[in-house]
């Protein structure tokens, strides 16, 4: 009988799919890697077991205790994954401007939810950083996961995302772009496929414009999950050799035409890698190999980028058809 002991079990070897339609004018080969194929819907799974095995060993983390985490969805469902195994409590902090149907399905999965406004400082007593921790102080046997400083976030791309990229290339890929967000997913991958190629991949940070990384001036933007306006711990930023500025327009876009092109529905932070990824390979040959990691699925943005309304409320274009507008205002 072949079957897992539990939904964690299945957790990583995504699939790299090859990208056709979006790609025109490019000759490099495109490849996405699916971590929506993960069981809670996103790249974050992976580092939900390596951080709650080192907690536990390290003592932070005892029986019945509470798991209380800064997140903007996805790690807050991973860790719920493991949380419900162990027994642990949920208390996820969460900005206002993340959807309220990755809200939900952190509450679907046994979590609390607090939602905290998005646009103050990280220093404010409001922000979901400062929130998440006084309730990791008061709460007692709370441990406060911490992803943005936490080397167990990158240690387990280094461990799973790297070795898996390499190995379903052969060993050919050329290029890796990802999103910055605590950083742990460039920084683990990254890592991995500078020391297995002998510093030979180019690893391509993709950055939302308004972002710290990208090194412009810092300003709020609408791509979830990706860009800081602070230096987290779990980014090794001398390891990206190019972090590539992306606006919100350009990824959601994207995200928009990985649906109806590709089959691929994802977020927006899929879409921006995508954009930095095609921007990188403009200058490439078809000999390069670029791999672009897409962290997780659309299905959490139906109401914002895939909802025309809301598209055109903050001022990005939906190409919508004469034909369609027609179809619409009958
Ligand atoms: N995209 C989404 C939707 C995310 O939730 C995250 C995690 N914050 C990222 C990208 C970035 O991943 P990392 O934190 O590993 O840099």
């Amino acid at each position: 009988m072949k079957y897992s002991h539990a939904i964690t079990g299945t957790i990583g070897n995504t699939p790299l799919v090859r990208l056709t339609s979006v790609t025109e004018g490019i000759t490099a080969t495109i490849l996405v890697k699916i971590e929506y194929a993960n069981p809670g819907g996103s790249s974050k799974d992976r580092i939900a077991e390596r951080i709650l095995d080192a907690a536990e060993r390290d003592g932070l983390l005892l029986p019945g205790g509470t798991i209380v985490e800064a997140t903007s969805g996805n790690t807050g469902v991973g860790l719920a994954l493991f949380a419900q195994q162990r027994g642990y409590k949920t208390i996820f902090v969460v900005p206002d401007k993340v959807s309220l149907d990755k809200q939900n399905t952190m509450r679907a999965y046994g979590a609390e939810v607090i939602s905290t406004p998005t646009n103050v400082e990280p220093s404010d007593p409001r922000s979901y950083y400062s929130v998440s921790d006084r309730l990791a102080r008061q709460i007692p046997g709370a441990f406060k996961p911490n992803q943005y400083d936490n080397p167990n976030g990158p240690a387990s791309h280094y461990a799973t995302t790297g070795p898996e990229i390499w190995n379903d290339t052969d060993g050919g890929v050329t290029h890796f772009v990802a999103g910055v967000g605590t950083g742990g997913t460039i920084t683990g991958t990254g890592r991995f496929l500078k020391e297995a190629s002998d510093g030979r991949v180019t690893i391509i940070g993709a950055d939302p414009q308004g972002s710290i990384y990208s090194g412009g001036p810092i300003h709020g933007y609408n791509v979830e999950g990706v860009g800081e306006d602070f230096w987290p711990g779990a980014f090794d930023a001398s390891l990206p050799d190019d972090v590539i500025m992306v606006t919100d327009a350009e990824s959601f876009a994207m995200t928009r035409r990985l649906a109806r092109e590709e089959g691929l529905l994802v977020g927006g932070s899929s879409g921006m890698a995508v954009v930095a990824a095609l921007k990188a390979a403009a200058a490439l040959t078809k000999d390069d190999v670029v791999v672009a990691l897409l962290p997780d699925s659309g299905r959490g943005y139906l109401g914002k980028i895939f909802n025309d309304e809301w598209m055109i409320d903050h001022g990005y274009d939906v190409a919508i058809t004469p034909e369609q507008a027609e179809l619409r205002a009958r």
